[in-house]
């Protein structure tokens, strides 16, 4: 198997060593058939080369579409279809990876996909590498996950292995929190929001509405319909140290409060009861609005942002939520590194994302420990999510750490993988599966 491919693509045909005199019209012969064989293979490279070339006249990425589509002729692709069977216990923390199709654009500019998924949880990224004397060569990093989504898989997909399994949680008392990581434009919003149509955006095909639908399900089945429970959604971003109520007109900043029993609220924070999905999908709608309104360049404001969508279960007999479901659209990983940034404000930005994403691990990491240690003061995000990471196994986290295709995009994506490596670390397996 090859581990790396030069750009001579494989090891030509060996030559015999010599032998003695007796067998020398013998060697001649040999080594005729091998030289033979050996050009044959050079042709077939060559051709193979020049229809590739003249499929895609002026590629300047030829070499490496070629070497990652040789690479994917030995694997044995199983990609992700459907969850079935249905995993019968929840894992606590779930980590899982979605990558996006090559977009128009990057199709244009002729960018390669150098993301290969083989089955439902292994990935392998071929990284371009130049040797001494500029050969390219590609570098395979493998990694494993619990589940990899490809370009093919949709949001139900997606939603079914990574949310769906965290509602129950809600009702059984705890909080069930899922994020979704990544580099800008790795498909974060698409995922949670809902799928763009241009500018537009469906929020009814996003994991927020689906999961809204699955929580009104189970409150109406046989087990909690006595229960006289009320759902409540709250919709809100951090930017920052700041946060604002994304249901609130006019976006007051709303405060964040520890008491002396460590409780943390969100002084003000606008719980609107929903009676239907509908009621919900209104509320997303209403949400993204705020969180893009106002701004000259938007995007560039909601990358710096991570956005929180509560699903808040309320017993009629209870102060407070008796469960709740957290799901986060954090900002941009990449923007982390805008700490040097000239711009004194995007350093600042870039510093407090940083910080914020480090302690999310940290409290992911506390939590599958059981650690007693909670980081959870290192920012605001985990300061607003505590109570996703305390009270043990009550509490269930996924994180869908999403990543582009493209050869342009390799170190983003290396620095995601390796950061959902280190959330939940498992052993990559190797190609035969053991
Ligand atoms: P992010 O929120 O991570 O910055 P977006 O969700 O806004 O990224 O995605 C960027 C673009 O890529 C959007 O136009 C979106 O529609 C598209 N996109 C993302 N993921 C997918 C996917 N799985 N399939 C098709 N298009 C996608
Ligand atoms: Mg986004």
């Amino acid at each position: 198997r090859l581990s790396s491919a030069n750009i001579s693509m494989g090891t030509p045909p060996q030559q015999f060593p010599s032998m003695r005199c007796s067998s020398v019209v013998r060697e001649v012969e040999r080594m005729k058939e091998n030289r033979e064989r050996r050009r044959a293979w050079q042709s077939e490279q060559r051709k193979e080369k020049s229809a590739l070339m003249n499929r895609d006249p002026g590629n300047p990425n030829w070499e490496v579409a070629l070497m990652v589509r040789q690479y994917r002729e030995q694997l044995v692709m199983k990609p992700l279809r459907s969850l079935s069977p249905r995993p019968l216990c929840v894992q606590q923390i779930t980590v899982c990876v979605r990558k996006r199709p090559l977009n128009r654009r990057e199709m244009n500019a002729k960018n390669v996909d150098i993301i290969s998924i083989p089955n439902r949880d292994s990935l392998i990224v071929h990284e371009l590498r130049h040797k001494v004397d500029l050969t390219k060569f590609l570098e395979h990093h493998k990694f494993r996950f619990d589940y990899t989504f490809d370009e093919d898989c949709s949001n139900t997909l997606v939603y079914e292995c990574t949310a769906r399994p965290l509602i129950q949680t809600m009702f059984e008392g705890g909080n069930a929190t899922c994020f979704a990581y990544g580099q800008t434009g790795a498909g974060k919003t698409h995922t949670m929001g809902g799928e763009f149509y241009g500018k537009q955006q469906d929020c009814s095909t996003g994991i927020y509405a689906m999961a809204t639908r699955d929580v009104f399900a189970e409150l109406a089945s046989p087990s909690y319909r006595e229960l006289g429970a009320k759902i409540t959604c709250s919709y809100f971003e951090i930017y920052g140290s700041k946060v604002y109520d994304l249901l609130a007109p006019g976006k007051p900043l709303l405060r964040v409060l520890e008491d002396g029993r460590q409780q943390v609220q969100v002084v003000g924070l606008t719980e609107m009861p929903v009676s239907d999905v509908q009621d919900v999908l209104h509320l997303i709608e209403l949400g993204n609005r705020e969180r893009t309104s106002g701004q000259t360049s938007a995007n560039a404001k909601s990358s710096r942002s991570h956005a929180v969508f509560q699903i808040g279960l309320h017993k009629p007999d209870m102060w407070g939520t008796f469960g709740k479901c957290s799901f986060v659209d954090l900002a941009g990983n990449e923007r982390g590194a805008d700490t040097n940034s000239a711009d004194r404000q995007t350093r600042i930005e870039g510093a407090e994302i940083n910080k914020s994403l480090l302690a999310l691990k940290e409290c992911i990491r506390a939590l599958s420990r059981q650690s007693s240690h909670l980081p959870f003061r290192g920012s605001k995000l985990t300061q607003v999510l505590r109570d996703s990471f305390i009270g043990g196994e009550h509490n269930k986290t996924c994180m869908i750490a999403m990543i582009s295709p493209g050869l342009t995009s390799v170190e983003h994506t290396l620095n995601t993988l390796r950061y959902a490596d280190r959330v939940k670390e498992l052993v990559a397996k190797n190609d035969d599966g053991t």
